[in-house]
């Protein structure tokens, strides 16, 4: 038998997960004897042995994987060194060459929750975690990941720990957060008198308080939560009121998947979702409501179920099926991990506060994501996504993107990696933009990042256009050619490209709400043929003055106004729709007179602004009270059976829809909404397949890309999905990274790189 020694390197997501001590015990059942170590570009193991048996140990490296593990690549080579007396595992490297791959925060694994009933010194312990489990992303401070680069640092190990982390045939062997009752964080409860030493007397007093109809704040993994018994109305709408969230649906966590069931419509890829080690909100259609207040008559819910041991702890002692599950921020401002401003803004609005002394170094929120059709959607790309990199097929090194001003989120060029930040939110609150700096410091530090360019939109006023130029003000010296600049629906349809590596000129969909056009106007109903490189803007829908700017997005009236006084003016009898008796008359003639004379009335393309148009004319939405509130509503009614259409037409390359809408109105009173809203859906289907036809016809390009929020409504992306693959078009949709403005970065970068 011949004798080999072996240098495996292992790439991917390997860091954080239990990877070693995995890779130990491996080599153990092997009987091979070497090394193994954590370098900052990923796991090497040294081993020494038979080569049939090192090439079974390899194949089961790949098959035996820890479940939270990613291995990108593996490769061998033949190396000299055979002095291995045993199987060590290694002290970490420092490589600061190259970057590694920070494992995001994992829920709690069953092995867990079980000790936590059976482990003397865990019982009920709530930070209870293994090599399987627990928080990565939101502790850790430095690469490579060990202890003393956790908010962990702080905490001693008591004897148990110390044996556990250091025994290999342990689950907690080098698990870098273990901790038990005595040695590690610790909950404290303000506000009621209770023993703190006892975390089951804290969490019997919470479960009382909710069923009582409390509304609480609790701090986990990223962040405060604000918590309530689902079903009771009053108690979410003073979550309402706290947050000043008049609308906006909450997301609700339930006690297990039966509890999902009686109230969500759910499949098993939807269920394989909800039960994922990364523990996303999933949105779900509704079955039974739990109370209005909860969603607002929306028929949808977004649903997460526990994840903390702390979560699992609760519903132990809590018999209700559900509790408002929210971010603790109030409305526009980021989501609070800071004890102080926890305890300035909750102590007094709440009826708990329920803190622990573990450090939030990187906050982050929960993960949203949809199915479509079984595909995966992600909305908001936070806990348990972030920060696992995209993978690229171009080099991307040293460019700083800095994303978009709504829904923000910026991404880092690693070599062919694409790192994106956690979701920021809108820069334009203060709070946020703060805390979109500090993020970025930290990414800086973290990923060993030298910025080298910078990437931001187009507009001039974007607080992001200001960070790039005063960035490279005073980093770059000043140096012009090292900000590269992005048209915003170009960028979405380059966010797409970038996550499924297609270089080719494609036909680019882009419908959103809004961004700043090469012509100074607002698009948003964007058909593009464009690489990664540049576009070109080949159809638009009609532009349309947005009365009042700003504003008009926020009172879909307006846009409903400007589209009837552009396309009617004074004929038809528009003005008595239903619509308009709830606006005040001397608002409507205002707002005329604007349209008429030109006043502060911008003009825009924008998809989102049609969508909110049609929702205010069949009476579903006069004013949003929080963003896409009006399409939300729109496709929430949609009556799927409907395959009729509306006509539009295609003017020198402009989509316009005067006739649609003259049909759409002569239809109400005489066919249900339901109808009118399917009709107005597969209208703008037609639109994408039409339009899509014409540029192939012209071009010969066979592959579209549908990209922009507008594609978050689940109806339109999956029918035009189905209607252009039926028409042999190849479509490619958002995967990874999220279709609206949270995706904007990745596509700024990729962008970036073709341009330098
Ligand atoms: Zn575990
Ligand atoms: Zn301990
Ligand atoms: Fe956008």
């Amino acid at each position: 038998m011949i004798k080999n020694s072996v240098c495996i390197s292992i790439k991917g997501l390997v860091q954080g997960v239990g990877f070693r001590p995995f890779i130990y015990r491996l080599a153990q059942k092997h009987q091979l004897k070497g090394i193994v170590t954590n370098r900052s570009d990923g796991v090497v193991v040294k081993v020494h042995g038979d080569e049939n048996v090192i090439e079974k140990f390899q194949q089961d490296i790949i098959r035996y994987a820890p479940h939270a593990a990613l291995i990108k690549n593996i490769s061998s080579v033949l190396i000299d060194e055979n002095s291995f007396s045993d199987f060590k595992i290694l002290p970490s490297e420092k490589n600061d060459l190259l970057d590694t791959e920070i494992s995001p925060d994992i829920a709690v694994c069953s092995d867990c929750l079980n000790d936590l009933k059976t482990q003397k010194h865990r019982i009920n312990y709530p930070f209870i975690n293994c090599t399987n489990c627990g928080p990565r992303f939101s502790i850790i401070k430095g690469i490579p990941y060990d202890r003393v680069k956790t908010t962990m640092d702080t905490f001693e190990m008591c004897t148990d720990c110390h044996f556990e982390y250091h025994n290999v045939d342990d689950r907690r062997f080098h698990a870098q957060p273990v901790a038990c009752n005595f040695c590690g964080p610790k909950y404290q409860y303000q506000k009621h008198q209770i023993d703190e030493s006892d975390f089951t007397q804290i969490i019997k007093q919470i479960a009382s308080q909710l069923k009582n109809g409390d509304v609480l704040a609790i701090k986990g993994l990223g962040g405060y939560h604000l918590i309530c018994d689902a079903q009771n109305q009053q108690s979410v709408k003073r979550i309402r009121k706290i947050k000043e969230r008049e609308a906006k649906p909450f997301a609700v966590m339930f006690r297990n998947i039966h509890a999902v069931e009686q109230f969500c419509l759910l499949n098993a890829n939807e269920q394989k979702e909800l039960e994922s080690w990364r523990r996303p909100i999933v949105i779900l259609d509704e079955k039974k409501q739990l109370c209005h207040s909860v969603n607002q008559g929306i028929k949808s819910l977004g649903v997460i179920l526990p994840y903390l041991p702390l979560h699992y702890l609760l519903f132990e002692y809590l018999e209700i099926p559900a509790i408002v599950f929210t971010s603790a921020n109030r409305s526009e401002e980021p989501l609070i991990a800071n004890d102080a401003l926890a305890n300035d803004q909750f102590y007094r609005l709440t009826d708990g506060l329920l803190s622990h002394n573990r450090e939030i170094y990187n906050p982050l929120d929960d993960s949203v994501v949809k199915l479509n059709r079984n595909s995966l959607s992600v909305i908001r790309r936070s806990r348990g996504y972030v920060p696992t990199p995209v993978e690229l097929n171009r080099r991307v090194d040293s460019i700083l993107a800095t994303g978009a001003e709504q829904k923000n989120t910026f991404c880092l060029g690693k070599e062919y990696n694409a790192i994106l930040s956690q979701h920021i939110g809108d820069l334009k609150n203060y709070e946020t933009y703060q805390f979109y700096i500090d993020t970025i410091e930290k990414f800086f530090d973290l990923f060993h990042f030298n910025p080298q360019f910078i990437v931001c939109d187009m507009h001039p006023a974007y607080l992001t256009t200001k960070f790039a130029n005063e960035f490279v003000h005073l980093y770059l010296k000043d140096d012009r050619s090292r900000i590269i600049q992005v048209q915003h629906h170009h960028a979405h349809i380059a966010s797409c490209l970038a996550e499924h590596q297609i270089e080719q000129n494609v036909i680019g969909v882009s419908f959103d709400g809004t961004g700043y056009g090469t012509d100074g106007k607002i698009w948003g109903g964007e058909f593009l043929i464009c690489d990664t490189k540049s576009f070109q803007r080949f159809a638009h829908f009609d532009y349309i003055k947005m009365p009042g700017g700003d504003h008009a997005a926020k009172e879909p009236w307006r846009m409903a106004l400007a589209y009837l006084e552009k396309y009617f003016g004074h004929q038809g009898n528009w003005t008595d729709l239903r619509c308009f008796k709830n606006v005040n008359q001397q608002s409507i003639s205002l707002l005329r007179n604007m349209l008429q004379n030109n006043v502060n009335s911008p003009l825009t393309s924008s998809a989102g602004r049609l969508f909110d148009a049609v929702a205010c004319i069949l009476n579903l939405c006069t004013e949003n009270s929080f963003d896409a509130e009006a399409p939300m509503r729109l496709e929430s009614i949609i009556d799927k059976s409907v395959t009729e259409s509306y006509p539009y037409q295609v003017l020198d390359k402009t989509i316009k829809f005067d006739c649609t809408l003259e049909a759409i109105i002569s239809d109400i009173d005489k066919i249900p909404v339901t109808i009118i809203s399917a009709k107005f859906h597969n209208t703008i289907i037609n639109s994408i397949i039409d339009l899509s036809e014409m540029i192939r016809k012209e071009t010969g390009i066979n592959k579209v890309v549908l990209s922009g929020g507008v594609f978050q409504n689940g109806y339109l992306l999956g029918k035009s999905m189905e209607q252009l693959k039926s028409n042999k078009f190849n479509v490619y949709t958002n995967e990874q990274v999220p279709a609206n403005d949270g995706g904007i970065a990745i596509g700024q970068l990729i962008v970036a790189s073709n341009n330098i």
